[in-house]
């Protein structure tokens, strides 16, 4: 890898990017330490024993460092009794102090708790979201105003041995880098940055940093150029993943799994917190999941090491594939639907995989989450197939079997030796062994072909990396569908698996579709989903709504919970529209650049609508507010019946 694409260890051998421990109390973070789990309250601060008792069901679900709000001085001073009484009942668990808008709160919690997060877009900042015309005189003077104000913290963590996080958040960046870079992930990075080169000139290192978004590849770009520009500045500070305002349910997960499993799949991260809109404890299992993953992935099969890497890591460029039928090109990512071991196929069969018959009215009625293709071995369908709808068979069924929108799929070895191809798609199964100079110099003079590329490999995602790596290398354009085979898992094993090993492909532009086949892990219906949720996760294929819906906090100024809850009921029919709804503001207006409405917490029962990052409605009663989310949507010409959109 070049240096200036450098982000990790090796792409093709798995190993831990090295940074220097961090000790947050008696716990290690980041060096050769295990990655750590994490969580946060949702408990209002100033009820110590909720907080306590909450603190206590994250600590026994395996939360290893407990994460609590403390918006103001008496919050901060109120976590040395939550302190105590955790001490009282046995739990020594590292406490963190979670800080936006107020430096005091900072200088009170840092001599009580373990750590202290600030968030350097609000840190010492009054955000007026405003763009401003910096000269380098005036950059400069705001970067010294900075530093006066963030001084004093940093020497109370030395002092008190307190570790800090500097949490950097696409949703909350200050105006001053918003002017200067956008919401880029290069602003995200500077604006850590310059609050690190502050610690760094007070000589204080027990630092961790985070780059969190809603938007994965936001969030995994920020981290990737984190990387970069930390080893150009002689830095080895430990990373704190996670994905923010990832949501609830299968949504939440997948988007969660896509975001930190990409990283983890490269060795990156120290510490992990999944953000989900539900309990606290629920999120444990969750990381625990994703991040015990790579205890076992050495050793792996070797992947023969690449020097030409020919995509930017810290920027989405879709890899460049030629049409074949309706898959490559410009064409969205296909999803296949793996139904090969049904005993008989039947209209009642596709069901689960969005196209439901209407005996009646003798017509299939399409869901927006249809599989494009079925694949269904030496099964052959007797009946008329919904017209969007492609068939898949082994090709020596195919031979007897080559009807309107049926397709063989072979063997490389086959399509080598010269069997017969329909004239329109055949997909090709193939592997990295497989992909010599033989196969890809067919491959450059065959526009009829899309391979479907498997592995057996435990290090799985990158051996399917470098198999394109290998095509863009090679200027063979073919489109490739991301086969992944899984067994035994329980439903959410699955999905956070299925996340990581294809949501890290399509996140750098690589793959044309996915082609899951995982025997024992769940329902047809619950597969398919997964598949078009890693699509959308990745912003690949929209086919739902989508909500950025933070986890809550102490700062929460509603149930979050019920009302996310409230929302998607009535607008889960809206798809591709993005929703946002937070619990408070310190997020709210940056988020909102991300999302097409927003609902934000503005007082005790008071609810400010947005649209995009404009304010539309302040402070409307919480009892009225999703109705007039509901009336905004209508306004704005983007709602529809739920019935219109079958
Ligand atoms: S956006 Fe949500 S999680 Fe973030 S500080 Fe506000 S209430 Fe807490």
């Amino acid at each position: 890898m070049k240096s200036n694409q450098k982000y990790c260890k090796s792409l093709t051998a798995y190993q831990r990017y090295k940074s220097h421990e961090v000790k947050i109390g008696s716990i290690g973070v980041g060096g050769d330490n295990p990655i750590r789990l994490q969580s946060m309250t949702t408990t209002d601060t100033m009820d110590t024993e909720a907080t306590v008792a909450q603190s206590i069901r994250m600590i026994d679900a395996g939360c290893e460092l407990v994460r609590i709000t403390a918006p103001g001085k008496k919050e901060a001073e109120n976590l040395k009794n939550i302190k105590n009484e955790l001490l009282k009942k046995g739990y020594k668990t590292p406490l963190v102090a979670d800080i936006h808008f107020t430096p005091t709160a900072a200088e009170i919690a840092a001599r009580i708790v373990e750590k202290v997060r600030v968030n350097p877009g609000n840190y010492a900042d009054k955000k007026k979201f405003q763009e401003i015309d910096y000269t380098e005189e005036s950059y400069q003077s705001e970067l010294d105003r900075i530093a006066k104000r963030f001084t004093p913290l940093v020497k109370i963590c030395k002092d008190e041995g307190t570790a800090m996080r500097i949490g950097t958040n696409h949703g909350s960046l200050s105006d001053r880098i918003l002017s200067r870079y956008g919401d880029t992930p290069l602003g995200m990075v500077e604006s850590a940055l310059e609050f690190l080169r502050i610690c760094k000139s007070l000589d204080y290192h027990n630092v961790i940093i985070s780059m969190k978004a809603s938007n994965p590849q936001v969030m995994v770009q920020a981290y990737r150029l984190l990387i970069n520009k930390m080893e150009a500045e002689g830095m080895s500070y430990p990373l704190h993943l996670g994905v923010t305002e990832a949501g609830e349910g299968e949504d939440g997960r997948i988007k969660s799994a896509v975001g930190i499993g990409t990283l983890l799949e490269d060795g990156i991260g120290d510490t992990v917190r999944v953000s989900l809109t539900e309990e606290p404890e629920f999120e444990i299992p969750v990381a625990k999941t994703l991040v015990d993953r790579y205890l076992k992935r050495l050793p792996h099969d070797e992947i023969q090491s690449i020097d030409t890497i020919p995509i930017n890591p810290f920027e989405y460029t879709k890899r460049q594939t030629y049409e074949v039928f309706n898959i490559g090109g410009k064409n969205v990512p296909i999803v296949i639907a793996d139904l090969h071991k049904k005993n008989k196929i039947t209209p009642a069969g596709l069901f689960s995989q969005g196209y439901h018959y209407s005996v009646p009215l003798d017509k299939w009625n399409i869901a927006d989450m249809a599989c494009d293709y079925v694949f269904t071995g030496d099964n052959t369908i007797d009946f008329a197939i919904p017209g969007t709808l492609g068939v898949i068979y082994n090709h020596k069924t195919w031979l007897n079997n080559q009807g309107e929108r049926c397709f063989p799929i072979l063997e490389a070895s086959s399509y080598l030796v010269g069997v017969e191809l329909s004239a329109d798609l055949n997909f090709i199964r193939t592997n990295l062994n497989e992909v010599n100079d033989e196969l890809i110099s067919k491959l450059k003079t065959d526009t009829r072909v899309v391979l479907v590329i498997e592995t057996s490999n435990k290090h799985a995602m990158s051996e399917q990396r470098r198999l394109i790596l290998e095509l863009m290398n090679s200027d063979c354009h073919t489109p490739v569908i991301i086969g992944r085979s899984y067994m035994n898992l329980s439903e959410e094993e699955f999905q956070l698996q299925a996340s990581t090993d294809i949501g890290a492909l399509l996140l750098d532009g690589l793959g044309d579709g996915t082609f899951i086949q995982a025997g024992t892990c769940g329902s047809d219906q619950m597969k398919m989903h997964t598949a078009f949720g890693i699509l959308q996760a990745t912003r690949t294929r929209i086919s739902k709504t989508e909500y950025i819906s933070c986890p809550s906090c102490g700062r929460t100024l509603f149930d979050l919970q019920e009302t996310t809850a409230k929302i998607r009921s009535k607008t889960s029919h809206l798809k591709g529209l993005k929703i946002g709804i937070m619990g408070c503001i310190v997020n709210g207006p940056g988020e909102m650049a991300d999302a097409d409405y927003g609902y934000v917490g503005t007082g005790v029962g008071k609810i400010t609508l947005y649209k995009e990052k404009e304010v539309v409605q302040r402070n409307i009663e919480s009892e009225a507010a999703v109705d007039a989310l509901i009336d905004l949507i209508k306004d704005h010409g983007d709602w529809v019946d739920p019935d219109d959109n079958l």
